[in-house]
């Protein structure tokens, strides 16, 4: 297809922050562009993060299920076993689905989509080098930067990707490792343990602080789901301070201090999953003057915009939680901003979720923000083993945990761990969205046997007492 040089809009990143804002502007009518350098547009999220991993994680744990989990449902099964490379292109075909979805909804849209690196030329103009080695200058009024992050490195530790992996290296093992040694519990770091773990490594975490999940898991919702991980076998080490790791061969050994002493472990796999930064390498930010904070995020304003007014930034580049369903949702919100000067993202409503089985999923206020803010607040909470269909499921680890405003009943956080949690906290974004109460839901008619009757039955506890326990 002809394309013109002179845009609307360029969007520098076909993640889901980027491919949306493209989207969204081509449905308002601006004339706009896209560009990545990865080829495949889909970003982090759907070429090397929450797509591949998602499709390992409900593999492997059908697998595991299978092979451990059958005997007290009546079912006799003989010889299941893991085909490993159909089990690997089962995720590459996840992957190549929705990466060529996403291609053909920017044709469809009629947005220019080059596969190449975007850098300032100056503050209209962005140079493209195509993969193909070919240039193009693309002239825009309006730009958005929406490059993402990369994996943060861990000083002196060498990522090679093939022993010593990234979470992109986790994704794409040639072989199910004996053993694997992961720096960092945080969700990624879970995520892939689980995986591996169920298809038979000895998973061992090495854990700096004192918690798993980061700082906005709620503390009793953290404390289950450690407890719930060692029961399946991966062991967290907390307070351990990793000092190095090398490669010999095919042994990496990693050292680390725990309660003062050196300690060494060896393994097959090292995953490094500190943790992810903003990355904005090459794109010459420099040569306009687009400003970075001292933690390299894209200083932004309410209406994304960086201290050049056009250039506005969306995603895992700028501050707030590195998460798809944010950089989605900010993607329309700029296109909106840029097309009518208005838009809008309610941060206060951003769901997380942990993807290990049970799933661990949260929303709103954790009880040590509601603590440290003296906010009064009551806790409505209902467990799975008192839900009929979790029951049914023989799948009854975890809780629904609904915490209200004392005076006013209004719901402030929901914290769900159990199978489905990620699924279920849908409904408690769309009840702190709308300013829901207790009483809201728990008057809400929620059919039956479901999972959801749980979180009706906290609401109900919240508010009044719940039936069913
Ligand atoms: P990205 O998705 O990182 O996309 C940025 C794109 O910009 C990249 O494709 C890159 O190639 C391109 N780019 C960069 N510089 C240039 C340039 N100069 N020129 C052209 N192109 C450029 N989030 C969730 O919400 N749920 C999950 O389950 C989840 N799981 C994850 C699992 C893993 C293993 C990882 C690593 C991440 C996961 N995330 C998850 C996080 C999620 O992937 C990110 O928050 C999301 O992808 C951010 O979107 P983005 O559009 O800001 O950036």
């Amino acid at each position: 297809r002809q394309y013109s040089t002179k845009h609307d809009l360029v969007v520098i990143g076909a993640g889901p922050g980027g491919y949306v804002a493209a989207i969204k502007a081509a449905q308002l009518g601006l004339k706009t562009a896209c560009i990545d350098k990865r080829g495949p547009p889909g970003g982090t999220c759907l070429n090397v993060g929450c797509i591949p991993s998602k499709a390992l994680l409900n593999n492997s744990h059908i697998y595991h299920t299978i092979k451990e989990d059958t005997k007290r449902r009546g079912i006799d099964v003989k010889g299941a076993e893991i085909n490993f490379p159909q089990f690997m292109k089962a995720k590459e075909d996840a992957v190549k689905g929705l990466t060529d979805g996403v291609r053909m909804l920017l044709k469809k849209n009629k947005i220019d989509y080059f596969e190449g690196t975007g850098s300032f030329v100056t503050e209209n103009k962005i140079k493209v080098v195509k993969n193909d080695n070919s240039e193009v200058e693309l002239e825009a009024d309006n730009i958005i930067i929406a490059t993402g992050s990369e994996v943060t490195p861990f000083p002196g530790i060498e990522i090679d990707e093939e022993r010593i992996v990234s979470s992109t290296g986790a994704l794409e093992l040639k072989e199910i490792p004996k053993n694997l040694v992961i720096i960092g519990a945080g969700i990624i770091g879970l995520e892939m343990g689980s995986v591996w773990s169920r298809l038979g490594s000895k998973v061992t975490v090495l854990e700096y602080g004192s918690a798993i999940g980061g700082q906005t898991m709620d503390s009793e919702l953290s404390k289950t789901a450690a407890k719930l991980l060692k029961k399946q076998g991966i062991d967290i080490i907390f307070d351990a301070k990793v000092e190095t790791a090398s490669r010999n061969g095919d042994v990496v050994t990693t050292t680390y201090e725990y309660k003062g002493e050196k300690k060494t472990l060896e393994s097959d796999i090292l995953l490094v999953a500190v943790g992810r930064r903003p990355y904005t390498k090459g794109l010459d930010l420099e040569k306009v003057g687009v400003e970075l904070d001292n933690r390299g995020r894209v200083i932004m304003d309410s209406e994304y915009r960086t201290n050049k007014k056009h250039i506005r930034v969306i995603g895992d580049a700028t501050f707030g939680p590195m998460l798809a369903h944010k950089a989605e949702d900010e993607g329309i919100a700029v296109a909106e901003f840029i097309k009518s000067g208005h838009g809008h993202v309610n941060y206060n409503v951003i769901p997380s979720v942990m993807y290990t089985h049970p799933e661990f999923s949260w929303v709103g206020q954790t009880e040590q923000q509601l603590k440290e803010q003296k906010i009064a607040y009551k806790v409505g909470k209902f467990s799975f083993a008192a839900n009929s269909r979790a029951k049914t499921n023989l799948d009854t680890d975890g809780f629904v945990k609904v915490l209200v405003d004392k005076e006013t009943d209004r719901i402030l956080g929901v914290h769900i761990a159990g199978a489905n949690a990620g699924e279920m906290i849908g409904e408690a974004c769309l009840a702190l969205e709308y300013g829901a109460a207790a009483e809201d839901i728990a008057r809400t008619c929620h059919a039956h046997p479901t999972l959801s009757e749980a979180l009706k039955e906290a609401a109900m506890a919240a508010f009044e007492k719940p039936i069913n326990s």
